[in-house]
């Protein structure tokens, strides 16, 4: 039987059905309605009070986030994520500046930020790689003292806490998505989450076209989501700590099973993160046995996913500087079915398939 690389949950259709019936009643079906408002003040207490902005995506968020943050000239960013993180510093008009990541966690080094920086420089664009954390505290003083805004993608990191609060209430502001890929998710969805009021105000006023009524404030997009996908996110969002349980004995399992082959996991610093376990990567010895591995697998309608492929300097309309740490990643790494339903037996039996693909 065939195996998804990931797979989205769905609530009960009965739950799902009570919120249409509330939209049916009042008609309202977007624009900044009940149900919208009900899932910002959820996200709000549950990500420790931050303030939330609920988004139509994550890229959308992105793009808001170098906007409302001013930025220009050069970002400093990882080569190591999903395209979106640097085509959003592309479509606003800066430059992506990659700085190599780490060889344990995936993300951005950074002990090697600060080389990078130039008088040009304005931002860091960083992600948490799988949900792992950035060094957010070496960022944070690198910030400071080159005067630079912090935004982190946060797009993996839903769920997780570092140093006894919410990975996503760092930087400036921190972006999610919502997708139907993700651990939580609206089906399509996102938001931008902040500390300040004054910047909360002013990505409400980006997202929502830059006017109330007939008053015209700043330049505006149109980043809002509606109340169905609101409704999503309600039924999900309690459910979300049953989600991280039940991906934990999946992964444990996993170890276990794999324990011995010469792979590699990511390793965190921080021995006191609360995890997410948003995905189940392994890197392998080369690329030649990652490609017999994914083969394998793929001829018995196991999917995996090269996440992330390519190192994003390689990109072939845009080339960064050398970064052969990423680059070196992203040609052995590869991302095995993880989900909470997925069955204990498909973990075994595509370990199977991973000792024989390796042996
Ligand atoms: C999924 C993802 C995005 C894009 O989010 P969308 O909601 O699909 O627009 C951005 N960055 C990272 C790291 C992601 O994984």
């Amino acid at each position: 039987m065939s195996v998804n690389v990931t797979k989205a949950y769905l609530p009960p259709l009965e739950e799902y059905v009570g919120y249409l019936e509330g939209i049916w009643e009042r008609g309202w079906l977007t624009n900044n309605g009940p149900l919208v408002q009900r899932l910002e003040a959820e996200l709000s207490s549950y990500l420790g009070n931050s303030l939330v902005q609920f988004t139509s995506n994550g890229t959308i968020a992105l793009q808001i986030a170098i906007k409302a943050l001013e930025l220009s000239g050069e970002i400093i960013t990882t080569p190591f994520s999903y395209v979106a993180t640097t085509t959003a510093i592309l479509w606003e008009n800066c430059e992506p500046l990659f700085v190599d990541i780490e060889d344990r966690t995936f993300c951005i080094d950074a002990a090697k930020i600060e080389a990078a920086i130039t008088p040009r420089t304005t931002g860091i664009l960083a992600t948490h790689v799988y949900g792992y954390p950035c060094d957010v505290l070496a960022i944070e003083d690198i910030a400071r003292r080159h005067n630079l805004k912090v935004i982190y993608d946060g797009a993996h990191a839903f769920g997780v806490q570092v140093h006894g609060r919410s990975l996503l209430s760092y930087g400036d502001l921190t972006t999610c998505s919502f997708h139907a890929t993700k651990l939580f998710h609206t089906v399509e969805g996102g938001a931008i989450i902040m500390q300040d009021k004054a910047l909360a105000r002013k990505v409400w006023l980006y997202k929502s076209f830059g006017h109330i009524g007939d008053e015209y404030f700043s330049l505006g997009v149109n980043g809002k989501n509606s109340e169905f996908h609101a409704a999503m996110g309600l039924c999900n969002l309690p459910r979300v700590e049953s989600f991280i349980v039940a991906r934990r004995q999946l992964a444990e399992l996993y170890r276990q099973e794999l324990a011995g082959l010469p792979l590699q996991f990511p390793q965190p610093h921080e021995p006191s993160l609360a995890y997410n376990y948003a995905y189940f990567p392994v890197l392998f010895e080369n690329e030649e046995a990652m490609h017999r591995v994914k083969d394998a697998l793929g001829a018995e309608e196991v999917n995996t996913r090269r996440y992330f492929f390519p190192s994003l300097n390689k990109l072939p309309y845009h080339t960064g500087a050398a970064c052969p740490v990423s680059e070196d990643a992203s040609v052995r790494v590869l991302s095995l079915p993880f989900y909470q339903d997925l069955n204990p037996d498909d973990v075994r039996r595509i370990c199977t398939l991973i000792k024989k693909a390796l042996s």
